[in-house]
Order: structure tokens, then sequence, then C-alpha cells
């Protein structure tokens, strides 16, 4: 079975361009994953996923193994051919969903224990637990099970629960054990501390993983405090493993994280938006529901190879959202998907041709620019 491996091929200033191997093909980094939730990335098939370039999903946990449960879903041959996707999937451990969705949430050493949203019934979720639901699943890259506080916290509280995810860390990998073409990540905490930071970057390398997630950021710090532990936590993760960033982000967010080295991101940002009728362009957000597009003949970025830039116009997708259509999701979530990939492209070539700070500015002007001026 083909070894996980990472490959760096070049660098730009901080920025890495590189390739992830895995049993189930490779990955261009840095990569933007998008979200498939339940067993879908909303809206979409998975061949349309992957032809707006995606190389690799991102599959939920407790959502998972709430409906229809991971048992289920590893009878009926994983989570791959149960949802008809036969490329890399990453499943995240499960440990964020539980303190931002599941109702009377008990945390003790041992794990965290709550009740469904869904229909009310108790569950618990542990290290053991997590990496037996990931494997069920059948995951290509796992992560370990952490726990993240929300931002703002007390500092005693964020120590608290990193040096809690640092042993849970290690019971990960104890759980994990030895398997050849799978990969298990370690997630970086400590909130926007350096110190914990760094604390929990040397527990996670004396263990040893595959890859190394930052977690516990895009939860309310903003931007700016956001980019101010990236420009230091990338530097504390080894060289040579691919770094993830969990959770982020708005096209800009993404830009600024791989400039200060990060590989890896994933977001519902343009498949939810999608479905709300906001469109992410070179031009910065276009609202499709606003009136000004109602007889506008244009599509929503001329220069865009989507279906829904292809072939129909503002005034049609300002419709279909307006009426209600199905459509209307299924054309913005494949445009934004679309325009996600194309800024990892983007950045892939500006890294590997040495132009990253000129792409970056172009890509902020182009911004600056906002939207083409009503028909
Ligand atoms: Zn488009």
């Amino acid at each position: 079975m083909q070894r996980f491996a990472f490959n760096l091929h070049s660098r730009d200033g901080a920025a890495r361009c590189g390739t992830i191997t895995t049993s189930r093909g490779e990955i261009r980094t840095p990569a933007f994953m998008p979200v498939g939730t339940a067993g879908t990335v909303k809206a979409m098939l998975p061949g349309s996923v992957r032809e707006t370039g995606a190389d690799i999903l991102l599959g939920n946990t407790y959502h998972l193994m709430l409906r229809p449960g991971a048992e289920r879903i590893a009878g009926l041959g994983g989570l791959h051919r149960f949802m008809n996707w036969d490329r890399p999937i990453l499943t995240d451990s499960g440990g964020f969903q539980v303190m931002s969705l599941a109702d009377l949430r008990k945390l003790t050493e041992t794990g965290v224990t709550f009740r469904s949203h869904i229909d009310g019934s108790k569950h618990e979720l542990t290290p053991e637990r997590s990496m037996e639901i990931q494997r069920l699943l059948g995951s290509d890259i796992v992560m370990a099970f952490d726990e993240c506080p929300a931002l703002p916290a007390e500092g005693s509280r964020v120590a608290e629960s990193m040096r809690l995810s640092m042993r849970w860390a290690e019971r990960s990998k104890a759980a994990f054990g030895d398997r050849p073409g799978h990969a298990l990540f370690g997630i970086q905490q400590g909130g926007v501390t350096r110190e914990l930071r760094e604390e929990s970057a040397e527990a996670l390398r004396a263990i040893g993983f595959d890859g190394y997630a930052v977690g516990g950021l895009a939860v309310g710090e903003g931007q700016e405090a956001m980019f101010g532990v990236l420009d230091y936590a990338c530097d504390m993760l080894p060289d040579d493993r691919p770094r993830y960033l969990m959770g982020v982000g708005k096209p800009d967010d993404i830009v600024g994280a791989v400039k200060r080295g990060i590989d890896m991101m994933d977001c519902v940002l343009p498949s939810r938006s999608g479905r709300t009728g906001q469109a992410f362009t070179r031009r910065g957000v276009v609202n499709l529901k606003n009136a000004r597009h109602a007889d506008d003949p244009r599509p929503l970025d001329a220069e865009c190879t989507c279906p829904a830039c292809r072939s129909y116009s503002r005034a049609y997708l300002h419709h279909v959202f307006r009426a209600g259509e199905m459509i209307s999701g299924m054309l913005l979530t494949w445009h934004n998907l679309h325009y996600f990939q194309e800024i990892m492209a983007g950045m892939r070539k500006a890294i590997a041709e040495g132009a990253f700070a000129e792409w970056e500015a172009d890509f902020h002007a182009t911004r600056a620019a906002g939207d083409i001026e009503p028909a």
C-alpha cells in the first residue's frame, strides 16, 4: 500500500508548495478541503466537487457517528464508497463539534459525554472512540481528539484545556496504532498565547505525528490575532510535515495563512454562503439577492469558467435565489468552490515561480476594486 508522504517542491518566503501522497491519490498543497459534513458536500455531486479542483474532502465525525452511525457506514463499505468519493478524505475528531453543537456536555479526563442535537440520545467520545470511529469511516487523514475552548477564554482555562488535549493526543496516537497508508495528525492548541503554543508544539513533536494542525483559531479571535499566532506557530511545527489550519476561512484568511506557512485548510463558507445567495468572486463578495442584479444580463464573473458563470446571467441567479429554487444553491456552491480552488491553484503556481508577493498584491488590488458597476 502507498505510504503517506509529504514532499515539498518549492518555497517562497514562508509559503510552501508540495504534494501529499496517500493510498487514495495525491493532494496538491496548499490545499483547500471542501466540507462534506454528513456524507455530502451540500448541493454538489462528488464528481462536480472533483471538477472544481478539490483533491480531498473533509468529513465530520460528530455528524456521521450520530447519523447514520459509524458502524453502519463501515458495514456499507466505508465512507468513500457510501458517499461515492474515491479520493482522500480527512475526518475531524468530533471534539470541536461536540463543544459547539451537542447538548448537556460533560467533560472529564476520560472524554466527553453528551446528548445528540438530533434526537437527544446519549453518546460518549473519548480519544479511543474517536480513533475507532475514524477507522470505521475509512478516513485517510485522521485527527487526534482534542478539546477547544471558545475565545476569548481565561488564560488558565486555555492552558488547562491545551494540556488535556495533549494527554488526549498521546492516547489518540496509542489508539491509532500502526496503519500504513493512513495518517494521524496532532492538533496544536494554546489560544493566542505564545508560550502555550510552544508547550503544545513540544508535546506533539515528542509524540510524533504524520502532520500537524493549528487548532483553536478562527473561533472568534479576529484575523489580526489569528495571523499574529500563525506568524510564530507555523515555525514551532516540524518543517517536513503538512500543516493544517482548521476551519479557515474567507479568501483573504486563506491567502494570509498560506503566506505564513500553512499547507491545508477547510471551511464550510463556500458551500454555506452558496446556499444563502452569497458569491465569492475575485472582486469580493457579491450578494445575488440584491435587486441590482434583477435585470443584469452579465455573468457573475466574466472570467470564471464555472457553470454558473459560463451559462447563466446575474439576473437568473438573482431570480432563482428569490424564488427559492434548488438550482440557486447548486450553482452558487459550484461557483464558490471553483473560486476557492482557483485561489489555491493561483497560489501554488505563484509559489513555484517565486512570485507569491506579486500574486498576493494582485489578489488584494482586484478585491479592493470591488464588484462591477450596476448594469
Ligand atoms: Zn463562476
